[in-house]
């Protein structure tokens, strides 16, 4: 699966942070992914196969 990512992109997650929130927004490219949770705002930091493999789908742009 060739899954790319920008930054501010609007993701959803397979499985839910423990906030229970599953929508993040990419904040930082390049040889490591931070998204944010846009439930609790909680910055984590992937590889991006490990981002690929928890992304369900990308979401469009709000407004
Ligand atoms: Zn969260």
């Amino acid at each position: 699966m060739a899954l790319t990512f920008s930054l501010g992109d609007m993701i959803e997650t397979k499985k839910p942070h423990p906030c229970g929130g599953s929508k993040w927004q990419v904040v930082r490219t390049g040889a490591d992914y931070k998204i944010k949770c846009l439930t609790c705002g909680r910055i984590v930091m992937l590889t991006p196969d490990e981002l690929k493999k928890r992304v369900k789908r990308t979401l469009p742009a709000e407004g």
